[in-house]
Order: structure tokens, then C-alpha cells, then sequence
């Protein structure tokens, strides 16, 4: 007799194979399972709706002696904004890429899984900037990885805060202006990008996105966030390479915004309604 497993899981690949199948990649509360759903995109297949891309679902899987096999699959939710936006697909794609090349197991996968619906959800309903949801992705991922940078205070004097800081994706360490100056770095965080930054790192799950941040902030926070991201994969990842050709203008003004003067913080927390 087969050995079947029921689990909930996010498709976070499905490539066409053969005739018509589709070959998965889901992240679930355990971790990550490739599987196949055979027949899956035939006209009026059983699999169609509940395994295709970024659809959260039920899964009945047998297990196979190189990929598991899918029985069923009975959608829970699927995140139509997505399809809507080709940015949003495109960051999407990148969560999805992030998330695989993370692999989590055991109690993180939970966690990660949570995450990526969470931002999936705000994503697609365009509840919060694509750019924002990004960083938060990546630093709350990054984190729950083991990941988490130290953002508690100056590495060198304990400075806690007051002007501009450097966070060095290098060392995952901050310094004040003035320790940042003596060890030739550039300071790339103003007081609202570094309080959003503590705060994504540091809130808990259920206040996450309790914030709002300028267009200013956003960006500052997202160069460094992507910075430390692949610092600590230390490869590149191509649908991020696809991402900045979306963002191109965008990123320049991040970078040439870690140069310019810094402003007054403009971070403010909200209630989510
Ligand atoms: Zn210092």
C-alpha cells in the first residue's frame, strides 16, 4: 500500500513537464517538497486550480521513491492581485526564489511560511509599497534564517541613536557617523530608515506591518536590507537581476541617496484596520 501524507503548502514553482504535467516545488509547514501533479493542466483536471503558482493549498501527496506524487489538492487561497501586476509578480517571484534557496526546516519553515503568506497577502491586495514589502521580507527572513543583523547600537561607542548610522552588510554591524568616519565607511541609514529597520527586525509577528514609511525611507531601507540579503547568501538570485530592471531609476536614487545630506525622520507607525 502507498504511503500518503496530507499537507498545507504554497507552490512556489510549477514548471511544465511532459504533456501536461506539473512539476511542483511547495513550501509547507515542514519544509520544502517537490511533487509532481500528473495530468494537471488538462482540460478539467482535478489538480488544475489547486497547484498553480503562489495557490496555498491542501495537498494529498503519495510519497514516490525521488518526488512525491499529488492525489489532491484543494485550494485555500490564492493570491489573484498578483496576476494583476507584473511588478508584483515579479516580487513575488523573487519571495519565491529567496524562500527556496533559504530552505528552511523544522520550526522555521513554519515561520517562513507565515511570513511569505503575510507578505503575499499585502502584496497582492496593495496594501503596502512593493518596495517596503520587500525589505521587510528580506530582513524578517534573513532573521527567522539566523540571519538577524545587530541593529541594537554603534558597534564601536554604543552610540544608540541620533543622526546618521552605517550599517556594514560586511560585519552585519552598525556605526554612528563618527565611528562609520574613522573606519572609512559611508553612513546609508538616517534616523527614520534605521528606526524602520529595528522595527521590521524587531516587532512582533502579529505588528509587523503596523508601519508606513516615505518613499525616502523606503528606499534607503531596501538597498541596505538587499545588501545584507546577499551578503549573507553570498550568490546572486535571477529573479532579484529581473526585479531592478522593473526598479532600475529607483535603486540609482537609493544609491546616490546614501551620499546626499540626511533628513529628519518621517517613520511612523499606523493601525492596521
Ligand atoms: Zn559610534
Amino acid at each position: 500500500m502507498r504511503t500518503t501524507m496530507t499537507t498545507t503548502g504554497l507552490v512556489l514553482r510549477a514548471t511544465k513537464t511532459g504533456e501536461a504535467d506539473r512539476a511542483l516545488l511547495l513550501l509547507t509547514p515542514d519544509g520544502l517538497v517537490s511533487a509532481m501533479a500528473k495530468g494537471a493542466l488538462r482540460m478539467r483536471s482535478k489538480l488544475f486550480s489547486g497547484t498553480g503558482l503562489f495557490c496555498y493549498s491542501e495537498f494529498v501527496l503519495f510519497e514516490g521513491k525521488t518526488m512525491h506524487v499529488v492525489d489532491a489538492a484543494s485550494v485555500k487561497q490564492v493570491f489573484w492581485g498578483l496576476h494583476e501586476d507584473v511588478e508584483r509578480m515579479a516580487l513575488a517571484m523573487y519571495y519565491a526564489e529567496l524562500a527556496a534557496t533559504l530552505s528552511p526546516t523544522g520550526a522555521e519553515a513554519d515561520a517562513q511560511l507565515r511570513l511569505l503568506l503575510n507578505c503575499l497577502y499585502f502584496l497582492s491586495e496593495g496594501k503596502r509599497p512593493p518596495r517596503v514589502l520587500k525589505a521587510v521580507y528580506e530582513l524578517r527572513a534573513m532573521t527567522l534564517a539566523g540571519f538577524m543583523p545587530d541593529l541594537v547600537a554603534c558597534a564601536d561607542c554604543v552610540k544608540y541613536e541620533g543622526g546618521a548610522f552605517c550599517f556594514d552588510a560586511l560585519r552585519g554591524r552598525l556605526y554612528c557617523a563618527d565611528c562609520a568616519a574613522k573606519r572609512e565607511l559611508a553612513c546609508n541609514l538616517d534616523a527614520a530608515s534605521l528606526a524602520a529597520m529595528r522595527y521590521v527586525v524587531f516587532s512582533e509577528d502579529g505588528k509587523l506591518f503596523s508601519f508606513s514609511a516615505s518613499e525616502q525611507t523606503a528606499l534607503r531601507l531596501g538597498a541596505v536590507a538587499e545588501r545584507w540579503t546577499l551578503v549573507c547568501l553570498n550568490r546572486p538570485l535571477r529573479s532579484l537581476e529581473f526585479l531592478h530592471t522593473l526598479w532600475a531609476p529607483g535603486v540609482e536614487d537609493a544609491e546616490s541617496a546614501q551620499g546626499a545630506p540626511l533628513s529628519p525622520g518621517d517613520f511612523e507607525r499606523t493601525q492596521e484596520t
